[in-house]
């Protein structure tokens, strides 16, 4: 049966623009999911494959037809190979990802980007420190060209483990080592996976699964990492600070500029040029009283740590965007953005624009980004946005007013910043109760679960019962459309955590920033563990992705888990196909590696989970 709007949304606003699609004949992500309904459910067992041309094969999950493929493979390679090939796919978006951030650096050092600047020059000292480069006699620039080389050098290391994983705790290492899944480059592992996955190579399954936890290794502590880093030294490390969140933060009378998708190269200089006297001038022009820009999932993230720019909403909410009829350019660049788009926008005045080498879309207005000319790319595309003010049909505009405070920016440095400069304060509490753990929250949204519903739900449950919840990519968004990044939802938690909270001045809530800046969670729980002398799997924290879609966060669960956090995912896996990997993912990897999966769809439940986890944690620390 059709679901309303508000069964698929626990979000007024977005409620409002799903009816408003409904009545004005718009398709959206949720009704596309009902016409695939049923879906394949070979696909969702994860027992087709389709590594070769003598398939597809599938695998009877009854046992009662065909146990093996044509070459033999059974559902345990067969589900095992297609998880690999998955977190092949996300530890890759996220590194390439990482390459292209270098890559602007690597110009910006050479003098061939000059609409780039150092921001965060500390931290560019630090990491070459770490990278074994002497300053000595070197200009700065100097110093950020060697840099470079050597964090490119990491994508295609043959040898010995990525530079990065020494920032985990000693006894991580050590247990990497010992099982042979220290990360070697990110390039390597990502081909190998691909390799291994070909006809008639791995077949083992938990053979196949260890290289998938290396893989995602090379994610979370290179490529993720490197990305994080480098974009912190090229546009500041983000420091707390206010913004607004939802539908609501589109203008009736500013030119509405929506960035979208995952990196901050170009939305950098969106913003920027969104100031630039010469196109405000031209706004006026037009109508309008200024520029708005705003974001959507990720790219959104990176602005609005950085600059508190308002984000529009979560993956599920840019069509949504568009529907208010209000958006004069939706700017994309790479990862999440949907195909759809291309349709929807035709539907209104809205200008499509893709901006990525690497990704076009159908029914784009192609504006191709390079470094180069970076700037200048940026002002043409506001340009286009604000000579399309005049276009906007006041007749089909309707923007909820839905809108959020929230404070954001709370990277490594500022939560350790805030807490005076060692996380000792952080312990204490934890120590003494006050914090009975850390939660990491994170992920996407998809459709198969009211939207909102489970970051939200299980967000609320564990601060209520006083864990710290640290918080990246959609599920931030969606915290922060809940109310639940502002001091005054301290009232929400527990009366530990309200207390620390309202000391600090803080959120229970901490945005930590982008996908690729759950890195950022790994700094933080190193730090810890390391102040205690322990491994982060022995510490009370727990992980979860209540809503989590791409392949991108199949590769950070792997991740996850592989640094010893215990992880709840609330969509299921294409992996129940085989009792072996599910048995090995929710089971067997506690013993290999100190932290395994759970799947609970119900968010009350998945915080039960997690919360237990934590009392276990707790209880073997020593602490009541
Ligand atoms: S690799 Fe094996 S299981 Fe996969 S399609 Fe080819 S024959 Fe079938
Ligand atoms: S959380 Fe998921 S949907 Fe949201 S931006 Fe990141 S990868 Fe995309």
């Amino acid at each position: 049966m059709k679901q309303t709007a508000f069964e698929k949304s626990i979000d007024s606003a977005s409620q409002i623009m799903l009816q408003k699609a409904e009545d004005e004949g718009i398709e959206t992500a949720w009704d596309r999911y009902e016409q695939q309904l049923p879906q394949c459910s070979f696909g969702q067992l994860g027992i087709c494959c389709r590594n070769c041309n003598m398939g597809p094969c599938r695998i009877d999950p009854f046992g009662e037809g065909t146990e093996k493929g044509i070459c033999g493979a059974t559902a345990d390679i067969i589900v095992a190979r297609n998880l690999l090939r998955m977190i092949a796919a996300g530890a890759a978006a996220h590194s390439d990802h990482a390459r292209d951030a270098v890559l602007t650096f690597k110009k910006m050092s050479e003098g061939k980007a000059g609409s780039y600047r150092i921001k965060d020059e500390a931290k560019l000292y630090s990491l070459a420190s770490e990278y074994g480069i002497s300053a000595e006699e070197k200009s700065r620039e100097e110093v950020a060209v060697e840099l470079a080389s050597a964090l490119l050098s990491e994508f295609g290391k043959q040898e010995g483990p990525i530079l990065c994983t020494k920032r985990a705790p000693e006894s991580r290492l050590k247990l990497w080592s010992e099982l042979g899944i220290e990360p070697r480059g990110i390039d390597r592992e990502i081909v190998e996976c691909m390799h291994r996955t070909h006809i008639g190579v791995d077949n083992d399954a938990t053979h196949i699964l260890l290289h998938g936890l290396r893989t995602s290794l090379s994610d979370g502590w290179g490529g993720s990492m490197i990305a994080t880093e480098i974009q912190d030294v090229l546009f500041g490390t983000p420091e707390p600070k206010k913004s607004t969140v939802n539908l609501g933060v589109l203008s009736h009378d500013k030119v509405n500029v929506i960035v979208h998708g995952h990196e901050p190269i170009l939305s950098e200089m969106i913003v920027e040029a969104a100031e630039d006297p010469e196109l405000l001038e031209l706004a006026e022009e037009k109508g309008a009283t200024g520029i708005n820009v705003a974001g959507i999932c990720c790219t959104g993230n990176e602005t609005l740590m950085r600059h508190g720019t308002p984000i529009a909403g979560t993956f599920l909410q840019q069509e949504l965007a568009v529907i208010t009829g209000a958006v004069e350019a939706m700017v994309v660049d790479v990862q999440c953005i949907m195909p759809s788009l291309g349709n929807l926008t035709g539907c209104y005045h809205t200008k499509f624009i893709s901006t990525s080498p690497k990704a076009d879309f159908p029914g784009t207005a192609r504006m191709e980004f390079h470094e180069e000319e970076a700037y200048a790319t940026a002002k043409e595309i506001v340009k286009a946005a604000v000579e399309n003010f005049p276009n906007r049909n006041l007749k089909k505009v309707s923007i909820p007013e839905e809108k959020q405070e929230c404070m954001v920016g709370f990277s490594a440095e500022a939560i350790l910043k805030a807490l005076g400069g060692s996380p000792a304060p952080l312990i204490e509490a934890i120590a003494g109760g006050a914090i009975k753990g850390i939660g990491a929250v994170v992920g996407c949204n998809n459709v198969k679960i009211q939207h909102n519903y489970g970051h939200v739900n299980l967000v609320k449950e564990l601060i209520k019962n006083n864990v710290l919840v640290v918080t990246t990519g959609c599920n931030a968004i969606a915290c922060a459309e809940a109310g639940l990044l502002v001091p005054e939802a301290a009232a929400l938690a527990g009366d530990g955590l309200k207390g620390v909270c309202e000391a600090l001045g803080i959120p229970p809530v901490l945005h930590m920033g982008s996908c690729v800046d759950i890195s950022r969670i790994l700094v933080l729980a190193s730090a810890v563990a390391n102040s205690l002398g322990v491994d982060i799997s022995d510490l009370p924290a727990a992980g979860a992705a209540p809503e989590w879609m791409s392949e991108k966060a199949v590769s950070i669960g792997a991740y996850v888990v592989s640094s010893g956090v215990f992880t709840v995912l609330g969509t299921i896996p294409p992996v129940l196909g085989s009792q072996a990997v599910t048995a090995l993912l929710t089971k067997g990897l506690d013993g290999v590696i100190g932290a395994s999966f759970a799947v609970e769809p119900d968010p009350f439940k998945a915080a039960d989970l997690m919360l237990e986890h934590i009392e276990g944690k707790r209880k073997a620390l020593g602490l009541k």
